[in-house]
């Protein structure tokens, strides 16, 4: 296993359409290993191949369901999923995001609150994964990287972006902070 470096938001890897896994084989064993790893290292509720730069539709998980009211008492769901597709997807959540290709920021994003999701395992074994709550919003959003699309693109408005300051409070990115600053630009 190896770490890799995780492309941030500016870089155009990240824009692009991935392609579907073809066959099963000890290289894409590699790259979820590496994924696992990095995900771990930074850490991260999720990571898809081409935060890394490799242009695959592959995607790793390890996020807490958010279905139960007390999150401490939550196992988180680890999940490696190659060419994964939403079939099915029904409610509505408005909550925050955030994405390892845009660090020190967070974003209030809608998304369905229920998903259904086909896929390949890590061995290539067809998968169907139902997911809510927290589990189907890193699901949608670790998908949406595969078509080149980030959280930043689905803010209905652009008070919904925030940034993290270094005690982990958030702050409006387009808000004046004080009479001193000027609004900073969107990190995309
Ligand atoms: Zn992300």
């Amino acid at each position: 296993m190896a770490l890799r470096e995780i492309l941030t938001s500016e870089h155009p890897a990240l824009r692009q359409k991935a392609k579907r896994v073809k066959k099963v084989d000890a290289s894409l064993q590699k790259l979820i290993d590496d994924m696992i790893e990095t995900m771990e290292d930074a850490p991260g509720q999720g990571l898809a191949a081409p935060q890394i730069g490799v242009g695959l539709r592959v995607i790793v998980i390890d996020a807490k369901p958010g279905v139960i009211e007390d999150e401490e008492k939550e196992e988180p769901v680890k999940l490696q999923l190659v060419n994964p597709e939403i079939i099915e997807k029904s409610g509505e959540q408005f909550g925050e995001e955030g994405c390892l290709s845009i660090p020190g920021y967070v974003g209030n994003v809608r998304r369905a609150l229920n998903v259904t999701v086909k896929a390949w395992n890590r061995r290539g074994k067809e998968v169907k994964i139902k997911a809510s709550h927290n589990l189907a919003r890193a699901l949608q959003h670790e998908i949406d990287h595969l078509d080149g699309i980030l959280y930043t693109d689905l803010l209905e408005k652009p008070e919904d972006l925030f940034r993290l300051n270094k005690k982990g409070e958030r702050i409006p990115v387009f808000e004046k902070q004080d009479s001193e600053k000027k609004q900073e630009p969107i990190p995309v």
